[in-house]
């Protein structure tokens, strides 16, 4: 690595689900961007995501929308059901109802396999892995980045899509933890010939309810029915761990949900490998930009999961991030910011408070303020 210091016009920290789509929106405006991220190499992480009409429309944009849809599943309900008596208390219609109402379709998928698709459809040579941001200098017509590799880049704008623990957020806002949200979430991939021996149906896309909002939200993630997931929802007094998650084990997840209804009871029976994962939360943060440095994603609105929402907002500000760059050029920075963020603060907070009450599609109600909405062609402002 060399001292001297390189230009790039636009630079996203993070080439997770909300930078790649950035750097990807941004290349097809035109702009020259350059991604970097802190992983040494592109690796296959995490299990189950849902990725609803309105992210499925900017994947069309981007160019990955039918490989997506050829490796996910296409659940024709989302269900919501009681965990113990297995009663119906919702049934929402996604499928071909949503592809014709929605405008698109609402896949769920192993968030690796469509990480890995959102990758590789980047110019190759302007991702750069191993490359941890450890120092931002804000300058007068750049922004001095430099890399924990040695690496130095001064970049004309600099987007901040580095997850809930951003570096662009402590620049801005300062250094504060996020909160721990006081719930938890066991994730795994279940043992799919257990899954069949045990005789039963698992639908594509069901939530199962107890009291107090634990719940286990369970689907398929692939389209050819080979793999099935669920992540749960259980609140806990505290998480004294070091690490992002820790292993859990079937004897657990017995503990907490045993004795529900039989298809709950088969899901945990398959259980072989789960971990367990804190849920962080931040309130909504009053700065979403400041000069040349602006946010997305979990780096400005992280929220507890449940409501399969997060990184559909960190993909959503990535489409209206572009246009309003598009509107006003990259000198146009300032402007093209405060349209951003005056586009995507009421949606993404509203979002954030829903996905944290846990009450998303319990009962029947239209999502459509969700799925409907196309952050390519919404009012900007
Ligand atoms: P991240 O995906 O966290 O990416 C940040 C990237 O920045 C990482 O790759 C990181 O390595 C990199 N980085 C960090 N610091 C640096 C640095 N200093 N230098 C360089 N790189 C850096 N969302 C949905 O839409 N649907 C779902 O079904 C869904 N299910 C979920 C289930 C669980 C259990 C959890 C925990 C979350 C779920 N989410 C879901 C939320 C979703 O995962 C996040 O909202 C999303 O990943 C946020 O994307 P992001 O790009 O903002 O951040």
């Amino acid at each position: 690595m060399t001292d001297a210091i390189e230009r790039v016009e636009i630079a996203v920290i993070g080439a997770g689900l909300g930078g790649a789509a950035a750097a990807a929106l941004l290349a097809g405006a035109g702009f020259s961007v350059h991604t970097f991220e802190q992983a040494p190499v592109f690796t296959r992480l995490g299990a189950g995501i849902h990725i609803g009409p309105n992210v499925m429309k900017i994947f069309r944009r981007i160019g990955i929308e039918k490989t997506l849809e050829s490796i996910g599943s296409h659940p024709d309900f989302w269900f919501s059901r009681d965990g113990n008596t297995g009663d119906y208390l919702s049934r929402i219609p996604l499928g071909d109802y949503g592809r014709r109402e929605y405008g698109a379709s609402y896949i769920t998928i192993h968030r690796g396999d469509m990480h890995a698709v959102q990758i590789d459809a980047l110019p190759q040579d302007r991702v750069h892995f191993g490359h941890r941001l450890t120092a931002i200098e804000e300058r007068e017509s750049d922004v001095l980045l430099t890399f924990e590799n040695g690496r130095k880049i001064a970049a004309g704008l600099v987007v901040g899509a580095d997850g809930i623990n951003s570096m662009i957020r402590e620049m801005l806002l300062g250094p504060e933890k996020p909160r721990f949200s006081g719930w938890v979430g066991h994730r795994a991939l279940v043992n799919m010939d257990k899954l069949r021996a045990s005789g039963l149906q698992f639908e594509a896309c069901v939530k199962w309810w107890w009291e107090a909002s634990r719940h286990i939200m369970a689907y398929a993630t692939k389209g050819d029915g080979s793999e099935y997931y669920y992540v749960t929802g259980v609140p806990v007094d505290g998480w004294e761990h070091e690490t992002s998650f820790v292993d859990s084990s079937r004897e657990e997840m017995e503990a907490i949900f045993g004795g529900s209804h039989p298809v709950v009871q088969a899901l945990i029976d398959a259980t072989e490998t789960v971990t367990k994962w804190p849920f962080w939360n931040r309130d909504p943060l009053n700065l979403w930009s400041r000069g040349r440095l602006v946010m997305l994603g979990d780096a400005c609105h992280p929220m507890r999961p449940h409501m399969a929402q997060g990184a559909c907002m960190a993909i959503e500000d990535a489409a209206v991030l572009t246009r309003c760059l598009e509107e006003t050029g990259t000198s146009g920075y300032r402007e093209a910011f405060a349209l951003y963020e005056a586009t995507r603060r009421d949606r993404a907070t509203k979002v954030q408070t829903i996905s944290n009450a846990n009450t998303w599609l319990k009962e029947p109600e239209d999502p459509a303020w969700v799925y409907a909405y196309d952050p390519l062609t919404a009012q900007l402002g």
